[in-house]
């Protein structure tokens, strides 16, 4: 039997509360808060100590989906983005890249909703960002 725990930020809101991931056997089985962290302070809301369930979940998707003839269809990572890239190229070429909007989320962290901003501006061309917690 294998035992340890690893340090993270907890991924449910940007109040960003460290916590410990209890690993068993290479499987999340538990969360413990960090004792000392500057928010957490020791303690966690009643999301951050059910922070590991969803991952196991046998309802999580393991696999990207693409609608074909109206059914969800299995596919692979290369194709699903290769689809988002070329569906959002059509529409910047036909309709302008301010037709494109990107909304972020507070359950990412600080540094993936700095590539969506970049992504956003640099990448589709537009300043059309916005976040859940405005909305
Ligand atoms: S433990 Fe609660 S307050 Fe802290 S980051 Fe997670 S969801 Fe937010």
């Amino acid at each position: 039997m294998e035992y340890r725990n690893v340090l993270t930020t907890c991924p449910y809101c940007g109040t960003g509360c460290n916590l410990h991931l209890q690993v068993l056997d290479g499987r999340l089985v538990g969360v413990l808060p960090a004792k000392g962290h500057v928010i957490a302070d020791g303690g966690l809301c009643i999301k951050g100590w059910n922070a590991h369930a969803f991952v196991h979940d046998k309802d999580r998707l393991q696999t990207p989906l693409i609608r074909k003839n109206g059914a969800l269809t299995e596919a692979s990572w290369d194709e699903a983005l290769g689809l988002v890239a070329e569906s959002l190229g059509k529409i910047k070429a036909e309709r302008g890249a301010d037709s494109i909007g990107i909304l972020t989320s507070a359950k990412c962290t600080n540094e993936e909703n700095y590539v969506l901003q970049k992504f956003a501006r640099a990448v589709i061309g537009t300043n059309n960002v916005d976040h859940c917690a405005r909305l």
